[in-house]
């Protein structure tokens, strides 16, 4: 065995001295996949180390890394009852996507004015989801336990009216490197209010959540999705760039689909929100064990929306 661990190393370390950094991308890429959750592959030789050889030992280290990284997310799956290990997202894209309105959700002078735009899939051909939780009502410890043990990004939309009684939570949410952003006040119809009433809406929640959690958001979901012109402009003039929607919404019990496919795609925005047995026939940790197996059973990772914004 450590023989056969030995040439396996010796081979890696000349890939690495003949391409650089892409060695030790390709050993990342075999760890991460997750193809073996033992890792057998790169199980590191147990006695001395030969090669003390820089590189070598950066090499080891990472994998090792890598390894306890993934060992952490194998028990994670079996402590939190999931089909299977979630996939691992790609790096962030070094350059991001142009993001426009989808066609037939822009609203008049959008390009002029450079409104935010409204969207429901970011173009990407990497096949991962983003996934996104509204409102803020339900407050289960155990979800955070969950998403943080299982290392799931996401990215919260909250209504002050949900959040008011509990900031603590959220920041809390936010100290394990979610982002929060923008979903109104008091969770309105916006088109039915006038462009003051709306930019009361938006922009007051902007000022809530520069106080309670240090920084105004840069993304805003009108809630139900329904916005006007007016509601753009208002959000541009306190700091608002995108407006992402959402291609699918997951419930405890069941998924909703935007497109006739019923199926998932690159760069989807899915939905669901923060509601627990009062409301529903489940817990956030049975909803999110429904979101994660399908995600997973198709092949999708589950990545940061802010990463490709
Ligand atoms: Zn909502």
């Amino acid at each position: 065995m450590r023989a056969v661990v030995q040439n396996d190393k010796n081979r890696t370390l000349r890939a690495l001295w003949v391409r650089g950094g892409i060695a030790v991308l390709a050993v990342a890429a075999v760890v991460s996949g997750c193809a073996s959750p033992d890792g057998a592959q790169v199980r590191p030789a147990a006695g001395p180390q030969h090669l003390q050889a820089p590189p070598a030992r950066a090499l080891d280290s990472y994998a090792a890394k890598l390894r306890a990284a993934h060992a952490a997310r194998v028990a994670a799956t079996r402590h939190w009852k999931l089909a299977a290990v979630p996939l691992t997202a790609p790096p962030p894209p070094a350059k991001k996507p142009v993001i426009k309105a989808r066609k037939g959700f822009e609203v008049d002078d959008q390009e002029e004015l450079n409104l935010p735009p409204v969207f429901t899939t970011v173009p990407t051909k990497d096949k991962v989801v983003f996934l996104t939780i509204d409102d803020g009502s339900e407050k289960d410890p155990a979800f955070l336990r969950m998403m943080s043990d299982l290392k799931i990004p996401y990215t919260a939309f909250l209504t002050d009216k949900e959040i008011r009684d509990d900031y603590g939570y959220f920041r809390r949410m936010q100290a394990q490197g979610h982002t929060l952003n923008n979903h109104t006040l008091t969770h309105p119809y916006l088109p039915g209010l006038s462009y003051r009433e709306q930019k009361r809406e938006i922009c007051g929640m902007q000022k809530v959540m520069k106080k309670q959690f240090g920084r105004a958001p840069t993304v805003l979901r009108p809630p139900f999705g329904n916005y006007n012109r007016d509601t753009l402009v208002a959000a541009k003039s306190c700091g608002i760039k995108y407006a992402p929607i959402w291609d699918e919404e997951v419930y405890v019990d069941h998924w909703e689909y935007r497109e006739d496919d019923r199926d998932l795609h690159p760069g989807d925005i899915v939905l669901t929100h923060f509601r627990g047995r009062d409301e529903w026939k489940g817990t956030m940790v049975d909803d999110m064990r429904r979101f994660l197996n399908r995600v997973t059973a198709e092949g999708y990772a589950v990545a940061r929306l802010e990463d490709y914004l």
